[in-house]
């Protein structure tokens, strides 16, 4: 391989669309070749031992890691950095962290940010690996949780952190939105003004917003003013059903603590993954719009069925709600994972997944085929029947995730499972 050349600094010149073919990977530095190498390797030779001293001392001891030469797979590899420098430049970043699973990513990034007796303020329904991790884990260490009631009103969430902040150091505030499964949304705005407001005072609460649903052709949450944003490559991103990934953005004054701990965790996403994310992430535009699109047909046929109840599609946000005013101001898409809740309840809705015969059942979402689940009998099987139907998932409640299929052969799929019930 040859030596790569310098890039050069200061804000992306080119369009996401553009950045997402090729960006972070230089043919130059692997024989010309379009595609980049996979770079299978657990360590790296130094050329000196000065050499080594020096990448020991810029990787251990700066604020920019990723300026240190290559010592060891656990710490940095080549994959690694092409995927961290894309998805930086695809969610408007400075820094990312790429781990091995989106729970990795979250899990890493509140391990690096709690310290026992904190607090953290999380919007609600949350996905329930990161529910777990702040019942568990983090309730083990003394760490309490605050759910705020209405993540559409400043007051509520003033009000939840105002509580918070008398039981202790609020360290985070934790957003998911749209929220899995009920794509429940939380204005990103009002958070950040919150934990400003609280910062002239007290100390000043990190902001995490879960992009996961509509990632970042939908939706950019550091635009929005949050701290770090996080997502689940293993969905959209990776988009195709066949790899996990996790990725962290932000300030490099915020990432690098996290990706710290990643090396004590050992959680970084490896080579062959990486390269996958790299294909992955050159077609995400175009799925983006498609399932999009798809979605806003699927969307509309089951609204008008006489079988289906309600469908929490983002694009049918009453005009005037204040669910639909901060819509429109946060977010570029309606994205295409959403609920529906058919007439009847667990008998009607398994005779319909049963008869489904082109989309297919399965738990996760954002990739290129079209996904359905029963909520309360998988994703939700452990939830209280009475906490699921507080946010609206009970025995009738569907989360679908649409593909790249044609939309009309989705909609004739849906009529005949529907025609069952
Ligand atoms: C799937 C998901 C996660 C977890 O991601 P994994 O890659 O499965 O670990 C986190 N948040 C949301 C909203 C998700 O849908």
């Amino acid at each position: 391989m040859t030596e790569r050349p310098e890039r050069p600094a200061g804000p992306q010149p080119h369009h996401p669309e553009t950045m997402a073919v090729g960006h972070g990977y230089d043919a130059a530095a692997a024989f010309g070749a379009i595609k980049p190498p996979i770079v299978l390797t657990s360590t790296f030779t130094y050329p000196t031992a000065g050499a080594a001293k020096e990448a020991h001392r810029t990787f251990f001891e700066t604020a920019s890691p990723d300026e240190a030469e290559y010592i060891y797979a656990r710490l940095d590899h080549p994959n690694l950095r092409m995927v961290q420098e894309r998805f930086a430049a695809l969610d408007g970043a400075e820094a990312c962290a790429a781990f091995s699973s989106g729970m990795a990513a979250i899990s890493a990034t509140l391990l690096a940010t709690v310290r026992p007796g904190d607090t953290v303020v999380h919007t609600a329904p949350l996905y329930g690996g990161t529910l777990g991790l702040l019942t568990g884990l983090l309730a083990g260490l003394g760490v309490r949780s605050f759910a705020i009631p209405d993540a559409l009103s400043p007051a509520s969430i003033a009000e939840t952190m105002g509580v918070a902040v008398t039981k202790g150091r609020l360290s985070v505030v934790l957003v998911e939105s749209p929220a899995n499964p009920t794509a429940g949304l939380a204005d990103i705005r009002a958070v950040v003004g919150a934990a400003n407001a609280l910062g002239r005072s007290d100390h000043r609460p990190l902001v995490l917003v879960d992009n996961t649903f509509l990632g970042p052709f939908g939706q950019r949450p550091l635009e929005e003013g949050a701290d770090l944003s996080v997502t689940s490559l293993t969905k959209y991103a990776g988009g195709h059903s066949d790899l996990l990934g996790g990725a962290v953005t932000g300030s490099a004054a915020a990432v690098v603590p996290v990706r710290r701990l990643r090396t004590s965790l050992g959680t970084h996403l490896d080579p062959f993954s990486c390269w996958m994310m790299l294909r992955s992430l050159e077609t995400l535009p175009l799925r983006a719009e498609r399932t999009a699109r798809n979605a806003a047909t699927v969307a509309a046929f089951l609204r008008d069925h006489p079988k289906v109840r309600d469908v929490t599609y983002l694009g049918f946000l009453p005009e005037g709600s204040a669910a639909r005013a901060v819509f429109e101001r946060q977010c570029r898409s309606a994205g295409s994972t959403f609920s529906f809740r058919i007439a009847g309840g667990e008998r009607e809705a398994f005779a319909m997944l049963d008869r489904l015969r082109v989309i297919r059942m399965a738990v996760s979402l954002g990739g290129t085929e079209t996904l359905i689940c029963h909520s309360a009998t998988t994703t939700h099987y452990s939830v209280a029947p009475e906490v699921r139907a507080a946010v609206g998932v009970d025995d009738s409640a569907l989360r679908i995730s649409i593909g790249i299929e044609h939309p009309d052969d989705l909609v004739a799929d849906l009529d005949q499972a529907l025609a069952a019930v």
